[in-house]
């Protein structure tokens, strides 16, 4: 719905309504549960089809190609998927650079009118793109919903603040002159996703490019490629030109490295490990022949989150939102909690409730909603169980320590508790990125803010505690980008919860903030003379 709103000095146009966050599906209600089975039926229909490389609008296909398969049941091919080569990026980078012409040029209110057109449109198929997360990354029913809900938070939030720039004007007008301030489009941008927020993170970041005027190359997870072959062809449903969005599946090392370092990039939005982020960070920065700008490098990465327990907190609350920062998603989250740092005079109770409350954490198909599903990928697989091993060495195993075995071959993993662990462990400083969860002991508030603190990462942090001072001295010295004060660590709301990372965490660059759109811009600040 739209308003018209007057703006002093601006002719009278029509605006959106204030943004609102989606509400949640309760899918404890007995309606959204047979819808959501429907969807899933449905989608399991079309699971296993092809999707092409979509290049300046035409569809092209490769020799080699990329399966993605659900990770509850390796077997089964949700998608059947091109792999672009490193000889693909010019074309690629051609045609975006024809589009940038136009669509820079494009008024800002009909690229936001992209963005609402395009919620509307996933807004109506909400379980259908739930029903797809599900099976291509293995997400219960509540956090696929909640994965589709960012995405169309993203959408109506920085279409929103596109109009914003769009009347964006100087603080101050100097006398004699007319000052105007005008965000300008970069050019043409990479935009490289994680496959853990396959829906979320992909379109976020490809909508703020857009939404400003640039052009972009969107190379997919090799993990979750199809999300984002059914959000491209949903942009073009919603209007989406030729070449303003180009799709590519392809090869981090290979195809995603080639275009960090084509002299024609201009930007490259990242989202993912810190390995990979720093080499992008790196290989960004060196100028190459016919480049003539300094690329911009938009990167967020990974995370070693603590919580916090003070001896003085609601301990069943303090418990209850370990259990959903670390278990959530299986821990397959950039915010999950790692770290859970409890006050030594409540430490034995603490885990002796956590231990009693991850015990009763259900892990299974997440096509049947079980809270835990199964690890993205046989890689992933291995990785976590090989520091679940040293773990072992580490600490005592509270809960979990092993892989559970199904006859679908589903790559699961038993919810994982090892306390009394050093903070110079290794599973105490290195990100696991599953279902394991380390329990340090503290001996003052001072000294568990100290190991909070003592991490190359800074993303998210919470700390549970009903004393006002400590609460205080948190705000001040917890050194992370996203700080919670007695709730969980994990669930950032769009508007509400800008979101990016401290230290090797990244750029802290809060997305779903005010701010992030600006990263994808460049001011051009214009004074005129006034004529007598
Ligand atoms: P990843 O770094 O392995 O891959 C991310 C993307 O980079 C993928 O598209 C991949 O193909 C591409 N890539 C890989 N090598 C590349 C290269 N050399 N050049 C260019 N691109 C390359 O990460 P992942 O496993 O997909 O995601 C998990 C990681 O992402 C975790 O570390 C997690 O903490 C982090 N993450 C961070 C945030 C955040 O907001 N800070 C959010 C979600 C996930």
């Amino acid at each position: 719905m739209a308003t018209v709103i007057s703006v002093p000095g601006i002719a009278a146009r029509s605006l959106p309504t204030p943004f609102i966050n989606e509400p949640f599906v309760d899918f404890t209600a007995a309606e959204n549960k047979r819808a959501m089975q429907a969807a899933l039926a449905e989608v399991e229909n079309q699971l296993g089809r092809e999707y092409d490389l979509v290049i300046g609008g035409s569809r092209q296909r490769t020799e080699r190609k990329i399966l993605s398969t659900n990770p509850a049941r390796p077997a089964q091919i949700v998608g059947v998927h091109q792999q672009a080569e490193a000889d693909r990026v010019q074309q690629v980078v051609d045609a975006a650079q024809t589009a940038f012409s136009s669509w820079s040029r494009t008024p800002a209110a009909q690229r936001a009118e992209l963005l609402f057109r395009a919620a509307a449109l996933i807004r109506e198929r909400k379980l259908s793109f739930c029903a797809w997360l599900v099976y291509e990354v293995g997400k219960n029913w509540g956090e696929a919903d909640a994965d589709v809900g960012e995405t169309i938070d993203f959408l109506e939030f920085y279409g929103r603040e596109a109009l914003r720039l769009d009347r964006a004007t100087t603080p101050i007008q100097f006398p004699g002159e007319r000052n105007q301030l005008r965000y300008l489009p970069l050019g043409v941008g990479a935009v490289i996703p994680p496959w853990n927020f396959p829906f979320a993170i992909m379109a976020g970041m490809t909508a703020a490019a857009i939404v400003c005027g640039n052009t972009v190359i969107l190379k997919p997870s090799e993990d979750a490629p199809t999300i984002a072959a059914r959000f491209v062809s949903l942009l073009e449903e919603a209007g989406l030109p030729d070449g303003v969005v180009n799709f590519c599946p392809g090869g981090g090392p290979e195809f995603g490295s080639a275009l960090v370092v084509h002299p024609q990039v201009r930007f490259i939005a990242f989202t993912g490990s810190k390995a990979v982020g720093l080499q992008i960070h790196e290989r960004g920065a060196q100028p190459r022949p016919g480049q003539n700008f300094i690329k911009r490098t938009i990167l967020e990465m990974g995370g070693k989150d603590a919580i916090i327990v003070d001896n003085d907190c609601d301990l069943d609350a303090a418990v209850e939102g370990v259990v959903a920062s670390a278990f959530g998603f299986n821990g397959q989250k950039c915010s999950a909690c790692s770290r859970a740092i409890v006050d030594a005079r409540i430490y034995n109770t603490f885990c002796d409730r956590l231990q009693r409350r991850v015990a009763k954490i259900e892990t299974g198909s997440p096509v049947e909603n079980f809270y835990c599903g199964p690890v993205i990928s046989e890689k992933a697989y291995r990785k976590v169980l090989d520091y679940i091993e040293i773990g072992k060495g580490e600490g005592v195993v509270l809960n979990g320590g092993s892989a559970i075995k199904t006859q679908d071959g589903g790559y699961y993993i038993a919810p994982t508790v090892i306390k009394d662990v050093a903070p110079t462990a290794r599973i105490a400083r290195e990100e696991i990125f599953g279902p394991v969860l380390a329990v340090l002991r503290s001996q003052s508030f001072d000294e568990a803010l100290s190991i909070a603190n003592d991490t190359e990462y800074g993303l998210t942090g919470a700390i549970y505690s009903n004393r006002q001072e400590n609460l205080d001295r948190a705000r001040e010295e917890f050194h992370v980008g996203n700080l919670y004060l007695n709730r969980k660590c994990t669930g950032a709301m769009v508007g509400a919860h800008p979101f990016g990372g401290f230290n090797m965490s990244g750029t802290d660059s809060k997305a779903g903030g005010s701010d992030y759109l600006l990263l994808f811009t460049q001011a051009k600040s214009i004074a005129e003379k006034v004529r007598k």
